[in-house]
């Protein structure tokens, strides 16, 4: 059994102090090390991008004359999948619903909507049941996918405009082909090379339990913030057990929408209004040394000048800042996850 090496560098900045020019303060700031990936990511003090405030979304969510995910229209604005792949048409469960998405991001792509009964829903409506249920959809759809052959598979979301959404009708989408994506790869490879008899995966769960960073369980979902986040209020969920999303259960989706859900309550209570999230599959071959993650990210508020929480930093050096350490993150997840 080999540890995980959680390698940080405490660096100690020397500015002026905000309100006095001519005093010079000391800052500390932390580069962590990600023991999988040697990816760095910087903890810094102050600036903080949570707001005190929450912004006002009723224009922005309001019903629009068009909207192809609502229950008047989905049945004529969107498509069936090819009988290759699902004899379902459209994949429903619950109120969740997974048809063809018209953009081409990839070979096989889909989109998929918590619920149609309404235009719009805030973080505290996104229940335990919309998202499992649509988590369920995106698995039966994959599946279908998979049947043709073993390919590189994602479920991933954003959720209003500062996350990339172009629609406002809260939505999910999958990716599949041959290819996958650079932190996909870079994930399950990283993985097959790590050393020893344990799955870094299982190394981490075993280390990580009751300490700081650890939110809980929920089945088989082990929950937790990480060493070095890639974005700010990260949460991670890791199904051990499961290489690909094919792996999921009813019950795996289940357990995950209610993780999810937690996570979607805590940014409500943060002022936070957006977010990403990425389930990563295991690959065409995937193996028990990778198990399956899940992240979710907040982003930059729903205000025309807020801030991006995408600087040069994160865009052309593919390095992380955040303000909120993941140790306090996991306590305020923690403290809604029974
Ligand atoms: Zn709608």
């Amino acid at each position: 059994m080999s540890d995980i090496t959680f390698v940080q560098h405490d660096i100690t900045a020397r500015v002026p102090e905000l309100t006095d020019p001519t005093s010079i303060i000391e800052v500390p700031l932390r580069v962590r090390v990600d023991p999988l990936t040697g990816r760095t990511a910087r903890i810094i003090t102050g600036t903080r991008l949570a707001p005190e405030t929450r912004p006002d979304l009723t224009e922005l969510t309001a019903k629009p004359a068009f909207c192809p995910f609502c229950a008047d229209r989905i049945q004529t604005a969107t498509g069936t999948f090819d009988a290759s792949i699902t004899d379902e048409g459209r994949i429903q469960r619950g109120t969740a619903v997974v048809v063809p998405n018209v953009m081409a991001y990839s070979e096989f792509s889909s989109v998929g909507v918590y619920d149609t009964a309404e235009h719009f829903f805030d973080l505290p409506e996104l229940t335990p049941t919309r998202v499992g249920d649509l988590l369920q959809a995106f698995v039966a759809y994959t599946t279908g996918v998979h049947g043709l052959r073993p390919m590189w598979s994602s479920v991933n979301a954003n959720y209003l405009p500062p996350s990339g959404s172009s629609l406002i009708h809260p939505h999910g989408q999958s990716a599949h082909d041959d290819v996958g994506t650079t932190i996909q790869r870079e994930l399950v490879q990283r993985s097959a090379e790590w050393p020893g008899g344990e799955s870094y995966w299982d190394a981490l769960i075993r280390q990580e339990e009751g300490g700081e960073r650890w939110i809980g369980r929920r089945g088989r979902v082990a929950v937790l913030t990480p060493w070095a986040p890639v974005g700010f209020h990260e949460v991670w969920a890791v199904v051990p057990g499961a290489h690909d999303i094919t792996d999921l259960t009813d019950e795996d989706c289940a357990d995950l929408g209610t993780v999810m859900s937690t996570v979607f309550q805590t940014y409500y209570s943060l002022n936070l209004t957006s977010f990403n999230w990425a389930m990563y599959g295991g690959g065409p071959a995937p193996t028990d040394r990778y198990s399956l993650l899940l992240r979710i990210v907040s982003r930059s508020n729903v205000d025309p000048f807020y801030r991006s929480d995408v600087t040069y930093f994160e865009h052309l050096h593919a390095e992380s800042m955040v303000d909120i350490s993941p140790e306090e993150m996991a306590g305020r997840v923690r403290e809604r996850f029974a």
